[in-house]
């Protein structure tokens, strides 16, 4: 393996950002500085949320929208104002588009249930893809078997894209809602988005967008993109987890039923009958995630000080390096697309080696941690020919450094399995 190029440190974000991590400064693995590449499947916490969490707790908690004294004041006033921070950092119109939930699966559940259970009719169609995570998948084949709705699925190119051709030939006057994630979680892809919305809208369908991979790490226009729905979720921006976002045009979510019922989504309620809430309320029954969602929106501030733009450039340059060395070891299959089309995430199979137990070696001998398995993307898994596979994924705190204990610890886990396996043929 050759050495790797020198990077460019004006390119990256500045090491100190770690210092506000404590947990990357802590003594996770027993002496193991930790290399923590799993931030698809959720990120680290800055000292910024952990605080703000704490100050809530400590000084402002009630619950809210109920009590007319000071705690629950003033929790009102920071929970509204979580509100209006995920506005800004979307590009909403309204605050009261914003829906606070508890993450990306509980929001696009909510459009199935209550949208879908609407408007979907036996015979029409939702277009979704292979690359989409079960909670993009489930909660639509949930819907269907109800409404006699049919899922059709745009495949991928050989190089793991959405193959465009093939979403412009399945799009049709049958389709009502075009599902899909803006980044692949298994494969990276970033998806020409905007694209899709434009053509949906003139097939006449809705565009709902699992942005859960894609919001925590590059710019977010819900306006420009003209998207319907958007769901995300905190615990991979940064924030606590519990709490997530479903975005929605509000003449959509005004025309909506509500999903859930019970305290907070009424307006009125008689012994057989309520009327529901204005917008945001008729979507947040019940006793909402108050301290997550202020939590979130310390991690939105955290984020937009940090910018954007600098995360997605930040993460560019390490899938650059680790995708350059990842795709010189022998033996190992990258899924996904070339660099200039992911995100900053890369999943590996190896020929001989199953993905579990080269993580488990990788983190207990290395401390590097990665994700092992389907990630949740069994229908992508099984159409690329593989059980599962490995996945390291980046944040603004990860060092190319890091890629290189990655790197060096993948070297190392698969000559440790080859010499197991010449043992193991000696015996034979
Ligand atoms: N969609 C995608 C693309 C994801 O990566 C994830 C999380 N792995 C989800 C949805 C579900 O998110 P949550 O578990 O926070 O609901």
């Amino acid at each position: 393996m050759s050495a790797r190029p020198t990077v460019d440190q004006s390119a990256l974000l500045p090491a100190s950002l770690r210092d506000d991590f404590p947990i990357l400064n802590g003594d996770v693995l027993a002496g193991h500085p930790l290399v923590f590449l799993d931030n698809a499947a959720s990120t680290q916490r800055p000292r910024q949320v952990i605080d703000a969490i704490s100050d809530v707790y400590q000084r402002d908690y009630a619950n809210v929208h109920r009590g007319i004294h000071t705690l629950s004041e003033r929790s009102t006033e920071l929970y509204e104002q979580a509100r209006e921070n995920v506005r800004s950092f979307i590009g909403a119109k309204h605050a009261h588009e914003v829906i606070f939930t508890p993450g990306s699966t509980a929001s696009i559940n909510l459009v199935a249930r209550s949208w879908g259970g609407e408007n979907l009719r036996a015979g029409d169609e939702v277009l979704t893809t292979v690359m989409e995570h079960h909670s993009n998948l489930v909660p639509w084949q949930q819907i269907a078997a109800q409404t006699g709705a049919v899922l059709r699925h745009v495949p991928l190119t050989d190089d793991g894209r959405l193959d465009m051709g093939q979403f412009d030939a399945l799009l049709c006057e049958r389709t009502k809602l075009v599902a899909v994630a803006s980044v692949s979680n298994t494969l990276g892809t970033i998806n020409p988005i905007d694209e899709i919305a434009r053509k949906a809208h003139a097939a006449g369908a809705v565009v709902l967008v699992d942005a859960a991979q894609s919001v925590p790490h590059m710019a977010t226009d819900v306006q420009a993109s003209d998207v319907d729905f958007l769901a995300f979720s905190g615990h991979k921006m940064l924030g606590p987890s519990g709490v997530g976002i479903l975005y929605g045009k509000e003449s959509h979510l005004d025309a909506m039923p509500p999903f859930l019922g019970g305290g907070s989504m009424i307006n009125e309620v008689r012994l057989d009958s309520f009327t529901p809430a204005a917008l945001p309320a008729k979507f947040e029954a019940g006793t909402p995630p108050i301290v997550p969602a202020i939590g979130m929106s310390a991690a939105v501030d955290y984020l937009n000080r940090v910018g954007l733009e600098a995360i997605h450039h930040h993460e560019q340059v390490l899938t650059q390096l680790a995708y350059d060395a990842l795709a010189q070891i022998e033996g190992l299959r990258i899924l996904g697309p070339a660099p200039e089309y992911r995100a900053g995430l890369i999943s590996f199979a190896f020929e001989r080696i199953h993905a579990h137990e080269f993580a488990q070696v990788l983190n207990d001998q290395f401390g590097v941690a990665v994700r092992a398995g389907h990630h949740c993307t069994q229908p992508l898994h099984a159409l690329l020919g593989i059980p599962a596979s490995t996945r390291a994924s980046f944040y603004l705190y990860n060092r190319p450094e890091e890629i290189d204990r990655l790197i060096e610890g993948i070297a190392k886990v698969q000559s440790m399995f080859a010499l197991k396996g010449r043992r193991r043929k000696r015996k034979q």
